[in-house]
């Protein structure tokens, strides 16, 4: 019998109203898992109303007990990360090891809310004007929104909700429907933590959720990640309903490989960043820039790694059960995505590029009826093909050949994505000139998948991301609060003079 999982407001579980509901899916043995409460507009509202009624109350605790409650929600998920890893791989079908990879980069973020009350510090001038002091201080906003992607369902919701909840907000998180059981759970950590019922809430559902969020004139921010059309569409609608909006967006990551690089070093990093979660990651490679003569050395040291992964089911039971290592990577999120994989595959052959090693075929270990692709190697991309210019969200690694550095900076720069970047090489003055060459958000030296550390943000370029503010780091402080600047004028008892009538316009004097 499929699990219901629902909505969450008022520190409770909530199934809703709007009788929708849709299948949830274990991607590596194909069957339904669970039931998803899909919301309707009432649902929508009463689990916004939660977050309204709790949002005030929360605003005016002190800095200190908030902060507290985050710490103990660090402590709390650390301590049960793994159950949460296993509600991951159940619905997502990343591996354990890469899920419990995803939670310590969420619990980064947490560890930095703990830490906040340095960043909400105001500033203050004594005697700006003569008899005038003058203060700015950072207050939350109120109910903020936050809408996730499939492929990271802790990690991305922690890039926003300790920031938000540490900064005196309430929250309504609105995960995506095809592996949304980590946003309960991490619900029901935050009511264990301590923290006022109505704070933390869950919204379940699809694009009528999301209009909800968008519309709702109680909601006064959107975080939103996914692909590029839904992340404008969701810009566009909140910013015309007055909202605050950061939207990221989709991607299509480059790495450059110049001749003088460590080619072993690079073959490592652009198999496990090519095909390490199936290639789900908004940060992963789809695109290697070989630079000649690097080009058929490289392409033979990938492809020898990449006959080495293991494709199965990760979950930890499945590697308890083999005697074999725990896969490498797993099945792809819905059967569609597999379908949509394999056609642009077939349209990367039928386009002219040479198909190394071809995933298709693949049966995974256990050879469960899950949605399998294996990873995919093409050399001899052309900017003009399909699978160059579509965001695959897959196992495929393209390698395009260039003549020079120019034209792999040529090559990023046209790109209409500028999410992640990296490039190989041992010479610092090339690394150099690329950081400052390349219109790209995140940019990785010898590091394939450049994720900046939480005190830094997180955010692409162009058609990656629409705002202007990153996640985490001091911009998401900056996010989540809003400015106030006081100016105060208190009469000295042993000088009362500065009174009268003035009907200028005040000047400082
Ligand atoms: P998606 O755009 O389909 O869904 C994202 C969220 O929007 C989900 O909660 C979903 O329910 C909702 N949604 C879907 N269609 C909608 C619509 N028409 N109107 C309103 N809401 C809608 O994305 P996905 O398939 O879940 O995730 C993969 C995408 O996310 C990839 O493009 C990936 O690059 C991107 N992503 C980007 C980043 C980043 O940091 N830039 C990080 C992770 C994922």
């Amino acid at each position: 019998m499929p699990k219901p999982i629902t909505h969450w407001k008022d520190g409770a579980t909530f199934d809703g109203v709007s009788g929708r509901w849709a299948d949830v899916t274990n991607p590596a043995t194909g069957q339904v898992s669970g039931r998803v409460a899909l919301a309707g507009a009432e649902d929508a509202q009463a689990v916004i109303s939660s977050a309204r009624a709790a949002s005030r109350a929360w605003a005016e605790t002190s800095l200190a007990r908030r902060t507290q409650v985050v710490f103990a929600f660090r402590e709390l998920l650390d301590r049960r990360k793994d159950e949460l890893a296993q509600l991951i791989t159940a619905e997502h079908g990343k591996v354990h090891s890469d899920a419990l990879g995803e939670i310590a980069r969420g619990q980064e973020v947490v560890e930095f809310a703990c830490g906040i009350s340095h960043l909400l510090k105001g500033s203050h001038t004594e005697n700006a004007s003569t008899g005038v002091d003058v203060h700015s201080k950072r207050v939350p906003l109120g109910v903020v929104g936050i809408i996730s992607p499939f492929n990271f369902p802790a990690m991305v919701p922690m890039w926003f909700f300790p920031i938000a909840i540490a900064a005196g907000n309430a929250v309504v998180l609105k995960p995506s429907e095809k592996d949304p059981s980590a946003a309960v759970w991490i619900a029901g950590l935050w009511k264990e933590a301590g923290l006022p019922d109505g704070v933390f809430n869950v919204l379940q559902g699809d694009k009528v959720a999301v209009d909800a969020l968008l519309r709702s004139p109680d909601v006064a921010a959107i975080s939103f990640v996914g692909s590029t059309p839904v992340a404008e569409h969701v810009y566009e609608v909140a910013g015309r309903h007055g909202k605050r909006v950061q939207a990221l967006g989709g991607a299509k990551n480059h790495m450059v490989v110049l001749p003088d690089a460590d080619l072993d070093l690079a073959a490592d990093a652009a198999v496990s960043a090519g095909y390490g979660s199936a290639g789900e990651r908004c940060m992963a490679i789809s695109v290697l820039v070989a630079v000649d003569p690097v080009g058929d050395e490289l392409v033979a040291r990938i492809a020898a790694r990449t006959r080495t992964l293991v494709v199965g089911d990760g979950s930890r039971a499945a590697s308890e059960a083999s005697a074999a290592r725990e896969a490498d990577l797993g099945p792809l999120i819905t059967e569609a995505h597999r379908t949509r994989v394999a056609g642009l595959v077939a349209s990367g052959e039928a386009a002219g590029a040479e198909l190394v090693i071809d995933g298709r075929q693949l049966r995974p270990r256990g050879d469960s009826a899950g949605f399998w692709l294996g990873p995919t190697l093409f050399d001899h991309v052309g900017p003009e093909m399909d699978i160059y210019t579509e965001e695959i969200f897959g196992p495929v690694l393209s390698v395009v050949r260039v003549a020079s550095y120019a034209e792999a900076v040529a090559l990023i720069n046209a790109n209409e994505y500028g999410n992640g970047t990296a490039i190989f090489t041992r010479d610092g003055g090339a690394a150099r000139r690329f950081e400052r060459d390349v219109q790209v958000g995140m940019i990785g030296v010898n590091v394939p998948i450049p994720v900046p550390v939480a005190s830094y943000s997180f955010g692409g370029w162009k058609r990656s991301l629409f705002g202007d503010t990153h996640a985490h780091g001091s911009e998401g402080v900056h996010f989540f609060t809003r400015a106030k600047v006081v100016t105060t004028r208190w009469v000295d008892p042993a000088d009362r003079s500065g009174g009268g009538l003035e009907l200028g316009f005040p000047r400082n004097v």
